[in-house]
């Protein structure tokens, strides 16, 4: 019988779980749980022999995942008829305390409360996922996964803002990264798709979803990666704008009176792609531009431009790269996000092949979107966050 994970990610009011299959990378079933706390929730189970759906209110996240236990045993599969070794939990920030997976103990869970001043909107809801699932399965083993774990890499003159040296010390004021389950899932396959091993190879890989980071790898280690102390720094994203002039806080503190906390919610919740055009979800400004939409013309080209300029940075950086890695909703769906970031730079030994980008075909397990003869490969590779949790867990457990 195959090994099983069960992978949750609790966000401030939803809960995601997947059943995962350690060997295969399939979600044997997964579901989602929204509006935790709101007069009414979501609820949606994908099980083997389909879809269920839920909208009673669920009023926190031990009542969702109870609610996820009751799927698995009306929709299937029941939990006590697969073999579950542990329970693998997404964690958002672990600081520079954790460059790996850790087993989940009290220490563990004080050190992720401490980091909460450095990711407040994720940690504790994180933690509140780890504390429910601890109460109800007592008998597996817990695994931390954290998505900064896998920049713990970076050299200190790439995770260093050229600030007061005493705030790193103070307030931790550095660069973390993030994605890191997802960059380093991805760019491992690019190097079994490359046909190379991991440790040889030079990637650039584009997380390309709601929320979007750049990284460089250098045989199978990130070197630098664009997003900072938060999820806030780098790419233009769905809701956050990336990368900005860190004097405009001051300057709207002063002219528009408006506090920290104002401005820090609508630079991550009301700018990117949502602040240019009104709308955060790709496919609709894809559509709007598609129509003449001069808004989403501009932010479609801001957006481009911004990926370009970090690819550019990342081949320097590299020095040499094997192949740019595009994956996440956006960057494994949007054929013209693709042609539009790497346009021009022929010269760089980057070759786009058209008819290839514009229909990959199925791309489940990847797929070469560059000529034949391109220097650098250009790869299409969808994510498996969940798949990457699971097979991390089990790492930890062999330990
Ligand atoms: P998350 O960060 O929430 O995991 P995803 O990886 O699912 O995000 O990516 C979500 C983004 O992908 C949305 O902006 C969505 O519009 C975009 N997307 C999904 N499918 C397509 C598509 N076919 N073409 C362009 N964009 C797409």
């Amino acid at each position: 019988m195959s090994e099983h994970v069960l992978v949750i990610n609790a966000g401030s009011s939803s809960l995601k779980y997947s059943l995962m299959d350690t060997g295969s990378g399939d979600a044997v079933a997964s579901g989602l749980v929204e509006k935790i706390g709101e007069d009414q929730s979501h609820h949606v189970h994908h099980g083997p022999s389909g879809d269920a759906e839920d909208d009673q209110a669920v009023a926190d996240h031990e009542a969702a995942l109870e609610a996820a236990v009751r799927a698995f045993e009306k929709h299937g599969p029941a939990l006590d008829s697969v073999d579950i070794v542990a329970v693998g939990h997404r964690v958002v920030h672990g600081g520079d305390r954790f460059a790996e997976p850790a087993l989940v103990d009290n220490d563990l869970i004080a050190a992720v409360n401490d980091l909460v001043p450095l990711a407040p909107l994720h940690n504790p809801a994180n933690l509140e996922g780890i504390e429910v699932a601890r109460r109800l399965f007592p008998d597996l083993p817990h695994v931390a996964v954290f998505d900064t774990a896998f920049h713990q890499t970076l050299p200190p003159y790439a995770y260093t803002y050229a600030v007061p040296a005493s705030w790193l010390d103070d307030y931790g004021i550095r660069r973390y990264g993030f994605h890191g389950t997802s960059h380093a899932f991805v760019s491992e396959q690019a190097a079994r798709l490359l046909d190379r091993d991991p440790g040889e190879v030079n990637v650039i890989v584009l997380h390309l979803g709601n929320g979007c980071s750049a990284t460089a790898v250098r045989a199978g280690k990130s070197v630098d990666t664009s997003m900072g102390m938060t999820p806030l720094e780098g790419l233009v994203m769905g809701t956050r704008s990336g990368d900005l002039d860190p004097a405009i806080h001051g300057h709207l503190a002063r002219v528009a009176d408006r506090t920290a906390e104002e401005t820090d919610r609508a630079l991550n919740k009301e700018s990117g792609l949502k602040g240019l055009t009104g709308v955060n979800d790709f496919r609709e400004v894809s559509r709007r531009r598609a129509d003449g939409d001069e808004s989403a013309q501009l932010a479609f080209d801001v957006y481009c431009y911004r990926l370009k300029k970090y690819i550019g940075a990342y081949y320097a950086v590299l020095g040499t790269v094997d192949a740019i890695v595009f994956t996440a909703g956006v960057g494994q769906n949007s054929a013209e996000v693709r042609a539009a970031a790497l346009d021009g730079l022929e010269s760089l030994g980057i070759h786009l092949d058209p008819a290839r980008n514009a229909d990959l075909g199925g791309v489940l397990a990847g797929a070469f979107v560059s000529t034949d003869d391109s220097p650098v490969a250009v790869l299409v590779i969808p994510t498996n966050e969940e798949w990457q949790i699971a097979r991390q867990a089990v790492e930890v457990l062999s330990r």
